[in-house]
């Protein structure tokens, strides 16, 4: 089959790769969109300790079941399904206390088993759920991602919000605290076109960093701090500033992953008693809710300016103009 193999440092080599037997419980996806995620760049560049060359990434993904083990019975069979690519113990105490994505043995589909940027793909047969389009079903994966962080930080209706990074997870962060309330919603981006965008998806203020000082300019509009903060960015840098842009009591998601080390100030963190939380992937539950927003149509109000649809054999130029920084979309989805 066609695939997409990451086999070095910002290289992706078009290619073609033997098919292997399906595992018992199993069933066998024909790729129609997989997404390109933000966690894939940092892999490209080598710079994620959980990806190892040779690799076919892909784990946002819709597909049809075109075939399954013998060993089950299975109704999705020639169905449109997308995945929970977050395969998980079932049997461990976080697994247990239905915590999935914190399970010690998880296996992600696309990180540590072949993921979707090929022609075909196999997933568990119980991972999947059906959708009625590819590619708003492509998007369940980091909407789950969202929902969970937005949960994180409990919005409230009337709250005021802060999204730092208007990538796709940042976006779907808007659209979510929208949905449970918030009143006002500041979007943070350098880039310009994601920006704007973040209008479509529930941001009221517009901040960019290099234009203008981020704190500076959440101060003079709500001089008090604000409720919730969501950092899908993830440095040093922002994550200071989310805590220092929260009101005493306020709460922030850590959602992004860019910097590890991080310089924090303990002192506001104690006396304003600020309320830090991980936010990491999807538990069970949040996929299914994710599933469910996308199916009543959450996304289809949104336009598609920010999507942009390329061919599987285009990947590696894809993931070349996604870390130039300088794309508009704010996701690209690869079409084997
Ligand atoms: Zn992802
Ligand atoms: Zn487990």
């Amino acid at each position: 089959m066609d695939a997409l193999v990451w086999t070095e440092r910002e290289r992706m080599e078009f290619k073609d790769v033997p098919r292997k037997d399906l595992k018992p419980g199993w069933v066998r996806l024909k790729v129609v969109a997989v997404g390109i995620c933000g966690s894939e760049l940092s892999g490209y560049l080598g710079e994620n300790s959980l990806r190892v060359p040779p690799l076919i990434m892909g784990h946002e993904f819709s597909g049809v079941v075109i075939e399954k083990a013998d060993n089950i019975g299975f109704e999705l069979l020639g169905k449109l399904v997308t995945v929970n690519p977050l395969i998980s113990c079932g049997n461990c105490r976080t697994c247990q206390k239905g915590q999935q994505q914190l399970c010690r043995e998880r296996k992600i589909i696309g990180v540590h088993l072949s993921g979707a940027f090929a022609q075909f793909v196999d997933v568990p047969a119980n991972q999947c759920f059906s959708v009625k389009d590819p590619y708003y079903g492509a998007l369940v994966e980091p909407l789950a991602c969202s929902l969970r962080a937005v949960e994180r930080v409990s919005v409230k209706a009337g709250d005021i919000g802060i999204v730092f990074g208007a990538g796709i997870i940042g976006l779907m962060c808007m659209k979510f605290m929208r949905m449970m309330g918030a009143q006002k919603i500041i979007a943070i981006d350098t880039n310009n076109a994601r920006l704007m965008l973040s209008k479509d998806w529930g941001a009221t203020h517009l901040i960019n960093p290099l234009k203008e000082n981020a704190l500076e300019e959440i101060r003079k509009a709500f001089p008090q701090g604000v409720d919730c903060v969501v950092d899908a960015v993830g440095y040093s840098k922002t994550r200071q500033q989310a805590i220092e842009s929260l009101r005493a009591g306020g709460k922030v998601a850590f959602i992004g992953l860019h910097e590890n080390p991080s310089t924090l100030t303990g002192d506001i963190i104690v006396r304003n008693e600020i309320e830090i939380y991980g936010s990491f992937s999807y538990c069970n539950d949040d996929f299914s809710k994710a599933v469910a927003f996308v199916n009543e149509g959450l996304l289809e109000d949104l336009g598609n300016s920010w999507l942009d649809r390329r061919s599987l054999q285009d990947g590696n130029d894809a993931f070349q103009e996604l870390i130039s920084g300088k794309s508009g979309y704010s996701k690209i989805m690869l079409v084997p």
